[in-house]
């Protein structure tokens, strides 16, 4: 047999991996193991946070300079800035949605 981690051979019935030391015993029965989904979900809910805080930054930060630029009589960019902002809170909030029953 070979180990899972690093493939080196095994003695039958060792208890850890003599090359890695990974755990050879196999789970406990009623252990479904590493669920491959549980971390695609964190990597999402991370991905969602973080662009809730971007979106966030970036709106202040777009807001700031269009109260510096002068040349803006119609408030262009303030409106551009808030439609982004606004558009990607929703994002951020949607997927935090979405993963919330999962
Ligand atoms: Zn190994």
């Amino acid at each position: 047999m070979n180990c899972d981690g690093c493939g080196a051979e095994h003695a039958e019935g060792a208890a850890t991996c003599a090359s890695c030391g990974r755990s050879l015993l196999p789970p406990p029965p009623g252990s479904p193991g590493p669920d491959p989904i549980d971390g695609l979900a964190r990597d999402v809910k991370a991905a969602a946070k973080e662009l809730i805080v971007a979106s966030a930054k970036l709106s202040k930060s777009l807001a700031h300079h269009a109260a510096k630029a002068a040349e803006d009589p119609k408030g262009t960019t303030k409106k551009v800035a808030k439609k982004v902002a606004t558009d990607l809170e929703k994002a951020g909030q949607e997927i935090e949605r979405a993963l919330r029953d999962l």
